[in-house]
């Protein structure tokens, strides 16, 4: 199975936005979540007809962790963690869109409390005067 995620291109964009270093650069985020997929059958942010839901959700959930470990790094330009912020939904409610059962959810959940303790830290900190 052919894997995009090993993509040069790919290598690089995600660089770009771990490292934050193109704050004015918000396209970068839609052209990485709109590139990135699972594989190379399946565009945007729609579920996959064809992978597994193992893969899937491994997919997503790299993105997801790959957004949440920017949003927390305090290195990073606010602003760009706020627009990584504004995206980390996206990857969240694709991986909503895969739950099939009980444990699904429960993961689902987990993740999604990670991210609302991450986002009430950081929008603690990013409202502190300077
Ligand atoms: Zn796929």
């Amino acid at each position: 199975m052919n894997i995009p995620a090993q993509d040069p291109e790919l290598v690089e964009l995600r660089q770009l936005i771990r490292s934050g270093s193109s704050p004015d650069s918000p396209y970068l985020i839609q052209k990485w979540l709109h590139t990135e997929s699972c594989c190379i059958n399946r565009r945007g942010m729609e579920p996959c007809q064809r992978c597994s839901k193992e893969r899937q959700q491994n997919h997503f959930e790299q993105q997801f962790y790959l957004l949440l470990d920017t949003i927390s790094d305090e290195l990073i330009d606010p602003q760009w963690r706020c627009l990584c912020l504004d995206y980390i939904y996206r990857p969240l409610h694709t991986l909503h869109q895969l739950i099939e059962n009980e444990q699904d959810r429960a993961h689902w959940l987990q993740l999604r409390h990670e991210l609302s303790v991450c986002s009430h830290y950081v929008a603690a900190g990013l409202n502190q005067p300077r």
